[in-house]
This record gives C-alpha cells, sequence and structure tokens, in this order.
C-alpha cells in the first residue's frame, strides 16, 4: 500500500501529460513531464516520461504544471501580535482557514509580515501543525513598535516588546517588515476598523468603508497632510451619505478622524528608516507599506541607502490613482527597488478596490512580484490575478506565473532561493492546475509530498493518502462528456 510518507521516502512522483511551466519569466513546455524524488525535482523531460517501478503517477492531461506559490505578503497565518499595528492574535480557527485558504490556491510557501509576532510563535496556540511552509519576518524597531502602541499595541507583551531585528533573524525571520501598514499609515485597516469602530463608539452606527475612506480623505487628503481634503459643506454632506445623525457635525468629524489616524504615522515613517538601515546592514530584503503617504518617503530611502533590498508592497494601493501607482513605481524601480502589486480584493471580491491600478502597473511592464496583503480578510487568490492577466493579454503564461514564483524567490532568497522554479535540484514544491484557467487549483506537492489531491486537502496521515497506484488523475479534457 503506497503511503504518502512512503512517497516522500522511497517513490518518485511522476506528473505527466500535460503542460510545464518552468517559473524563469519564459519557458513554456507544451507538453512535458516531471520527476520528484527525496523532496527535490529530478528531471523535467519533454517525453511522456516512463513511470518505471514504485512510481508515483500524476496523469496531468488538461492541466498546466507549476512551481509552487510563494506569497511574501500575507497576514494572518501565524500566532502572535497580528499587523503591523500590534494588534491581539487571530483567533486559532482564523488562522487554520486562512492558511486552507492560501494552500487550496497554490501557495506553499508564505511569509507572515505581520511583523511584531515572535519568529517561533508561527504555530502559537494553533491546534495542528500545517503543510504550507509558513515564514515570519521582523519589524522590531523602536519606532515601529512605538506606531503599533500609538494605534493599537494590544497583542504586544514584555518580550515582543524587548525584540529586535537581529535577535528575530538569529531566531529565523527570512525578511524585514512590513514596515508600516494600514493601521499606521492611514491606509485600508483604517477604513475597515479603526475609524468604523470610532464612529460606532460615538454614535452606535456602522459605517461601510468605502464611506470610512471618503470621510478620512476628506478630512486628511491621499496623503494624509490635508492637501487635496475638502471644506466642512462638502464634508458634511459626506457624513450625511455615510448614515450618520444631522447633528454629527464636520468640526467633530475632523477632530476624531484626526485623532484615530494620525497619532502613529511620523512613528510609522520613522520606522521606515530603522527598517531601511537595518536592511543595507544584513542585506535582507525588506516589505514596505506602500500608498500614498509613504510615496515620497520610500523614494527619498532608496536613495540614502542603495544596499537596502526595498520591495514597495501593494505598489497598486488604493489611495493611489493609476497614474500615481505608475509613476511612483518607475521612481522606485530606477532606484533599485522591486515592485510588488497585492491581489487585495481586486479581482473577484471587489468590496473595496478595484483592479485598475495593478492593470496600470502591470501593463505599462513594473511589476516584480505578486502577493495578497490581507484586505481586511478578503484578499483574493494570486492565480486569479494570473489569470486576469492572461487573459487580458498582458503578459505570457510564463511571465506572469514568474510574478509569483521565480521571481519572489530572486527577491526574498532567504525565503525561496532553493524553490520558485520547477528545474532540477529546486524543492519539489509544485500546483497542478486546470490549463484554461489555472486559478483551479487541482493537485499541489510540498517539498515532495502530496498535500492537495483533487481539491481537497488530505490529512496528515498516511492511511489517508489515495489509496490507488498509480495515481489516475484527470482525464483527458476531450473525454469528458459535454453538457
Ligand atoms: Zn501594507
Amino acid at each position: 500500500m503506497m503511503t504518502r510518507s512512503g512517497a516522500a521516502r522511497g517513490h518518485d512522483i511522476l506528473i505527466r501529460g500535460g503542460s510545464v511551466i518552468i517559473g524563469d519569466g519564459r519557458s513554456f513546455l507544451e507538453r512535458a513531464s516531471v520527476r520528484i524524488r527525496g523532496g527535490e525535482v529530478v528531471s523535467v523531460e519533454s517525453d511522456g516520461g516512463m513511470p518505471g517501478d514504485d512510481v508515483v503517477v500524476i496523469e496531468a492531461q488538461g492541466c498546466t504544471t507549476l512551481p509552487g506559490i510563494i506569497n511574501a505578503h500575507a497576514h494572518g497565518c501565524a500566532g502572535g501580535p497580528s499587523m503591523p499595528s500590534g494588534s491581539k492574535p487571530f483567533a486559532p480557527t482564523e488562522i487554520e482557514y486562512f492558511r486552507n485558504r492560501h494552500l487550496l490556491a497554490g501557495t506553499t510557501t508564505l511569509l507572515n509580515v505581520c511583523g511584531l509576532s515572535l519568529a517561533d510563535e508561527i504555530n502559537a496556540g494553533v491546534a495542528a501543525s500545517h503543510p504550507l511552509d509558513i515564514h515570519v519576518a521582523t519589524a522590531h524597531t523602536l519606532s515601529s513598535l512605538a506606531a503599533a502602541m500609538a494605534i493599537d499595541g494590544k497583542g504586544l507583551k514584555a518580550r515582543h516588546r524587548r525584540a529586535t531585528i537581529d535577535s528575530q533573524v538569529a531566531a529565523g525571520a527570512k525578511a524585514l517588515g512590513e514596515a508600516g501598514g494600514g493601521q499606521t499609515l492611514g491606509g485600508g485597516a483604517q477604513d475597515y476598523r479603526f475609524i468604523p469602530a470610532a464612529i460606532e463608539a460615538m454614535t452606535g452606527i456602522r459605517i461601510h468603508p468605502r464611506a470610512a475612506r471618503s470621510l478620512k480623505e476628506a478630512v486628511l487628503g491621499r496623503y494624509l497632510d490635508g492637501s487635496d481634503g475638502t471644506d466642512d459643506d462638502r464634508l458634511q454632506a459626506l457624513i450625511a451619505e455615510s448614515g450618520l445623525p444631522a447633528g454629527f457635525g464636520a468640526g467633530a468629524m475632523r477632530r476624531l478622524i484626526e485623532s484615530t489616524v494620525l497619532p502613529p504615522v511620523a512613528l510609522a515613517r520613522q520606522g521606515f528608516r530603522e527598517i531601511a538601515e537595518h536592511s543595507a546592514r544584513l542585506g535582507l530584503p525588506a516589505l514596505f507599506h506602500s500608498a500614498t503617504p509613504t510615496a515620497a518617503t520610500l523614494i527619498s530611502l532608496a536613495e540614502a541607502f542603495p544596499k537596502a533590498r526595498i520591495v514597495a508592497g501593494h505598489s497598486n494601493h488604493p489611495m493611489f490613482t493609476p497614474e500615481e501607482s505608475v509613476r511612483f513605481a518607475h521612481k522606485l524601480k530606477q532606484r533599485g527597488a522591486t515592485i510588488e502589486v497585492s491581489t487585495l480584493d481586486c479581482i473577484e471580491t471587489r468590496f473595496r478596490n478595484g483592479p485598475d491600478n495593478l492593470d496600470a502597473l502591470v501593463g505599462e511592464g513594473l511589476v516584480d512580484t505578486l502577493a495578497t496583503d490581507f484586505a481586511g480578510g478578503d484578499w483574493d487568490p494570486i492565480l486569479s490575478a494570473i489569470h486576469r492577466i492572461i487573459r487580458k493579454g498582458q503578459l505570457s503564461s510564463a511571465a506572469a506565473v514568474a510574478l509569483a514564483t521565480g521571481n519572489v524567490a530572486k527577491a526574498f532568497p532567504q525565503l525561496a532561493g532553493d524553490r520558485g522554479m520547477i528545474a532540477r535540484g529546486k524543492r519539489a514544491d509544485i500546483v497542478v492546475c486546470d490549463e484554461h484557467n489555472l486559478s483551479r487549483v487541482r493537485h499541489v506537492i510540498i517539498k515532495g509530498r502530496i498535500v492537495v489531491f483533487n481539491g481537497a486537502i488530505l490529512p496528515p496521515t498516511d492511511q489517508a493518502f489515495p489509496g490507488h497506484f498509480p495515481l489516475q488523475a484527470p482525464v483527458d479534457r476531450s473525454s469528458r462528456p459535454e453538457g
């Protein structure tokens, strides 16, 4: 009887009969087979791939095989304080759900960038280990911690406040960041969490996140410096449109928004500088919250610290206009930064955000890497964004897939230097997807173990491994009954 651990220990896995995307941005093999042994890829062959004895065969007709997705900007998948606000940990059931969502969407490696949790807390409070390979980043600088305390900090204990970048890198953190966040820099988390909560505390009325964003931008402007804010008449109209009582005056709203949004902003910007310094010193990539209030700061840091490995997170942030997102990404890229876009809820969900900025950045050829971020838990799958990019004809499938595989491995070598491509000697993190829509994930292999089969996560027991041998996975599309 074939067992899952058996496959990892002694038996090859052969994926054959489908197309293969290597992850280097160029290579698409129309028909090829991938052989896995001992957790690594041992060969990619253009012939049919003869199984031989003791080989688990995955028939991949009608499918495309890709490297596992590497998501280097995610939240909510590790224990310990959550978000750059050092908020209380997520509930274990939430963490488990978020991990499962990522895994079933083809993510095999995930960097949790809440930033103030500790490297030894990845599984803190979570019942069982998870097949997803989860790592953390560190943002433990004085100003980043102070910014968290200024907005929330309720998840921070003495050991979090004592931690340093160096102690966390020594403990296994794979990158720096996230420097700043929507909580500390007047971004999305202010819209969906802090502003509605402050208004609800005052009035008993919960407003929509889009209304919160309009009010915030009316008071502070998109750069949080008041430069494109509005006058009191317009603000009063927005208060009425939000469903708040007529007695809620413009002056009171200005005070509420300013006292909710602004306290951590200067500290968070100072945290940017500290993290850029550490990045230059350690040669580690650092993820920065990129949005209108921080774009100028980030450009000046890229100039001041040319050795810093700056990753401009969610360069498609909704506080930018499409023109701004392209202009700032150009400037950052010229100064050596990696341009990351996040799916947020831009692709399918569209609760708060749309795809215009992402489309513009991809269209200008500016995007290096693709991640999800969190978007209040509404993030859309990375492969859905890749499917969108391919369908719009903006990039080849090979180039689009590289945004979330080979390119991420290059930008985050300490996290993923051993993976991100289907090539001999690389770690066998592999996803088998429907060829007409890569966001439909059929099988997932992590370090040579089949962890998702036919769309279902396999329980971590040997007996639960599908008993048939060889595995008969999808039949040829042409033999499917029509209907
Ligand atoms: Zn962010």
